[in-house]
């Protein structure tokens, strides 16, 4: 066992111990929850940072967002690289609590490890930082910038932030610890992201509902026109069949089939859709979603032919393919369809970037040694498929810094639905490839000769 592992294996009962109390506090950062436990959990977190050693531990305040935690450790040295750490305190609501087996806010040992709300998103992720930077004793071999949101779930203003104070968020690399591991046991880097936008088809043939005996059969039904329009969203095989949206191969790992099933709860016997690994299916290809259907419910249906119907749509796209290109193709495959000579009008709505890792560099080479030396096994690449608005933000404030993803979660932890769980093995893992990965990071630029970015 190397030196890093004994002095983190020292400190995981106290990081254990902190885990427990910082996820006993209901940060919920939504409409309608109160203020106080988010105020208490940002005062835990500075705290916690403080007497490990971070000399610099600061409380950002944005208007209509939480207030940031940013900790500060100046480089030992001249030339050192600064290395930012980024996690967030706040929390999903727990939703129904009767489908918990114990209740949200009461960490709960679960085999191997802790069950409450948002421990494993992202909390862990808080406490595998400060394990970090107290195995060091406050001294890590890099510069760290400390950045710990608290309104990442809802959303906030921060995202935007980052640009307009680049000096504060300067780095050469950073580590976005709102992630984890493919399957527990198996180092996970994820490198890429699908964009998305979203668009409205709608669809209007008639002033008003008419009487289906008496109209129906020449009186055309909106509902109709618009399911016929969507039936070309997707060819036989459930590949998306829209011209214009990149797919390519997926060259990392991904998951089995039956992982997958499990994950998303396919029902038995019914087959997956689409064609090809389920990396691409999943990260390097297309997806479209209904996700939203105007139309008369069944319970309430009268015979009448329908005269509006409308969908929102949600198109997750290559993370290369610019969303705005991808949200055109769509609009204009939609407005090309004229189903029984009838045109949909069709809005392009919200669009948000995806992202795709450069891994060449010398913190991905630094980070895949970490990972192997905490887990024992090769890193594998995966995309996610949550969207971290945060990253493009922070990439836009330091345009040359390495983006890492990785940390304390598994894909099967249950974020953000109920009895969300983390293992102690990829908590004290994830602290200890923070270490390496600083280790590892420090010293290929003092090889480098420093300032390598
Ligand atoms: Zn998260």
């Amino acid at each position: 066992m190397t030196s890093i592992e004994a002095t983190v294996d020292s400190l995981m009962g106290g990081l254990r111990a902190d885990l427990e109390r910082l996820a006993s506090i209901p940060s919920i950062a939504f409409p309608g929850y109160p203020p106080e436990p988010v105020e208490e959990a940002h005062a835990l977190v500075a705290a916690l940072l403080r007497d490990a050693g971070v000399p610099r531990v600061e409380r950002l305040d944005l208007p209509d967002t939480a207030p940031v935690v940013l900790g500060e450790i100046p480089p030992p040295e001249p030339g050192a690289p600064t290395v930012l750490l980024y996690a967030h305190y706040d929390v999903q609501p727990p939703g129904d609590v009767s489908l918990w087996k114990s209740p949200p806010f009461e960490p709960t040992p679960v085999e191997g490890g802790l069950r409450a709300c948002g421990i494993a998103d992202d909390k862990a992720n808080v406490i595998a930082h400060l394990g970090m930077v107290r195995a060091y004793g406050g001294r890590p071999p890099v510069g760290v910038k400390l950045v710990i949101e608290g309104q990442e779930e809802y959303g906030s203003a921060f995202e935007s932030h980052p640009p307009t104070d680049p000096e504060r968020f300067a780095c050469d690399a950073m580590v976005i610890a709102d992630h984890g591991n493919i399957r527990p046991g198996t180092p996970t880097l994820a490198t890429g992201l699908r964009g998305a936008c979203e668009v409205v088809a709608e669809v209007r043939t008639l002033d008003e509902p008419r009487h289906s005996g008496e109209f129906g059969g020449a009186a055309p039904d909106a509902l109709l026109v618009l399911l016929k329009a969507l039936g070309t969203l997707h060819d036989v095989h459930g590949d998306v069949a829209v011209e214009g949206l990149r797919r390519e191969d997926w060259t990392g790992t991904t998951y089995t089939e039956e992982e997958f099933r499990s994950l998303a709860g396919v029902r038995e016997g019914v087959p997956l859709i689409g064609s090809g690994s389920l990396g691409e299916r999943l990260w390097s290809g297309p997806a479209i979603t209904v996700i939203g259907l105007d139309a008369p419910s069944v319970d309430h249906g009268v015979s009448a032919v329908v005269p509006y119907a409308r969908a929102r749509l949600n198109l997750r796209c290559h993370p290369r393919q610019d969303p705005r290109e991808a949200q055109g193709r769509l609009v204009a495959h939609l407005r090309s369809l004229k189903p029984f000579g009838i045109p949909l009008t069709v809005r392009p709505g919200a669009a948000g970037p995806g992202y795709e890792a450069a891994t060449g560099g010398p913190a991905y080479r630094a980070a895949r040694t970490a990972l192997k030396e905490a887990w024992g096994t090769e890193a594998s690449y995966v995309a996610t498929g949550g969207s971290i608005p945060l990253v493009n933000g922070l990439a836009k404030a330091a345009p040359g810094a390495e983006v890492l993803l990785f940390g304390a979660q598994d894909s099967m932890c249950n974020l953000h639905a109920p009895n969300e769980r983390v293992l102690f093995s990829e908590l004290r893992n994830t602290v200890v490839a923070l270490c390496a990965f600083v280790r590892e990071y420090a010293a290929d630029f003092r090889r480098a000769g420093g300032g390598a970015a």
